[in-house]
């Protein structure tokens, strides 16, 4: 019989049980090793407090080191004061200020396009974008990140997988589809520039190519790239490439020191977003700490000190590490070292924080079985003590657990 209509003891009918198991899911999350916890710092600094020790951070996004940067602090202290601590509404309401305008202007010098708009992620900036634009079929690498997977679920697009990084692979679906393919379908090829877990970079100038080819439009996504390049630019900056790109999306969390996204592309694209890209529309406009914040980080990250100091301690770890016998893949400022096995990343990971150096392990399922590594993120604001304490650190317990 239907347990929902089974009748109780006295007569009246069981009342089903339609809430949610949410203790089994977490179990079965802790079971497969998945579950996940929050672990607060003291603050964002490369040197902080975690957990009540004392540890040098090797894992932040906050590249430049410019969230604790007094001068962005104080940007970011002066936009509260002169605007206001929040926005207050849509910027299509009365959430729109001269602040958020001057943002929008350097980041489109920046990036070398007409026009920018702000969003209030990385994330809502890529899924209301890929929405907006509604295309037919989406060509997206492997490896994208959950932003672009969720803008292409939303959007409704055919999505095409390719191989990561493999303007080949790219070739032969865009062929393959091509063959059975309408003219008047709109087609888009989606990628990071920089991929965050493996820190190497997609092929941009062949992906223009193909998508010139086929008639297909380019979005890139820079979060791990902006500030990072040229006066201040992404890869796409580095690569030449503003003219051939029709859409650069990016976040102001990591490099730019605060929180929120943007896109930058021709006058028609801003404006259509601004009508059409539901999480801008429907979304409180960036908070003013935020746009100042990033607007100070824009104009450090653009003189170049900071980024010639990051770049420094990003090649002295890699060649440091490489010379002990790590692996380390990528060509970027993400120095993900391999290690193979699980077990063995998770009990390097473990060792390292024991000897105070906080560098996270990446393992499956995020990375493919038997690709477990750790991702060493360096700052322009560890000091070359820092660096040299990291590697001390890499060595002693590498050599311990016979990694190296
Ligand atoms: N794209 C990439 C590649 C990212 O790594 C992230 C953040 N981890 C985002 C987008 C989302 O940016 P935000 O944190 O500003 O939402």
């Amino acid at each position: 019989m239907d347990p929902d209509t089974t009748e109780s003891q006295s007569g009246s009918p069981p009342q089903p049980d339609r809430g949610f198991d949410l203790e089994s899911r977490l179990e079965a999350r802790q079971r497969h090793g998945l579950r996940r916890e929050l672990e607060p710092a003291a603050d964002v600094s490369a040197r902080t407090r975690i957990g009540g020790e004392s540890q040098l951070v090797f894992a932040a996004n906050n590249y430049l080191g410019l969230a604790t940067d007094s001068r962005v602090q104080q940007a970011a202290a002066s936009a509260a004061h002169a605007v206001g601590t929040g926005s207050g509404a849509s910027r299509l309401i009365t959430g729109d200020t001269e602040l958020h305008r001057e943002l929008e202007g350097d980041l489109a010098a920046i990036k070398h396009t007409d026009r920018t708009l702000l969003f209030s992620s990385g994330y809502a900036a890529n899924v209301g974008t890929i929405a907006a634009l509604d295309p037919d079929v989406i060509f997206s690498d492997e490896l994208n990140h959950a932003s672009i997977i969720d803008g292409c679920r939303l959007s409704d697009a055919e999505t095409v997988v390719y191989d990561h990084c493999d303007a080949e692979s790219l070739a032969t679906e865009l062929h393959t589809r091509a063959e059975t393919a309408a003219d008047d379908e709109q087609w888009l090829i989606a990628t990071d520039t920089v991929f965050s877990m493996d820190g190497d970079v997609a092929p941009l100038a062949a992906i223009c190519d193909l998508a010139e080819r086929y008639g297909a439009w380019v979005l890139v996504d820079e979060a791990h790239a902006t500030g990072l390049y040229e006066n201040g630019g992404g890869l796409v900056q580095r690569e030449g490439l503003s003219d051939r790109i029709d859409v650069q999306i990016g976040t102001l969390s990591k490099a730019l020191a605060s929180q929120g996204g943007y896109v930058a592309g021709s006058e028609t694209l801003i404006e259509y977003l601004v009508n059409e890209a539901r999480s801008f529309v429907f979304s409180t406009g960036l908070a003013p700490p935020a746009v100042g914040a990033s607007k100070a980080a824009l104009r450090i990250a653009r003189d170049g000190e900071c980024r010639k100091s990051l770049w420094e301690n990003v090649e002295t770890l890699r060649d440091g590490l490489e010379s002990m016998g790590y692996r380390v893949l990528g060509e970027t400022q993400v120095l993900p070292v391999l290690v193979g096995d699980r077990a063995d990343a998770i009990a390097l990971d473990e060792r390292l924080r024991e000897q105070g150096i906080v560098a996270p392990v990446i393992r499956p399922p995020t990375v493919p079985d038997g690709t477990s590594r750790i991702r060493v993120a360096p700052m322009a604001t560890h000091t070359e003590a820092n660096i040299d304490r990291c590697l001390t650190a890499f060595e002693t317990v590498g050599t311990n657990l016979e990694l190296i």
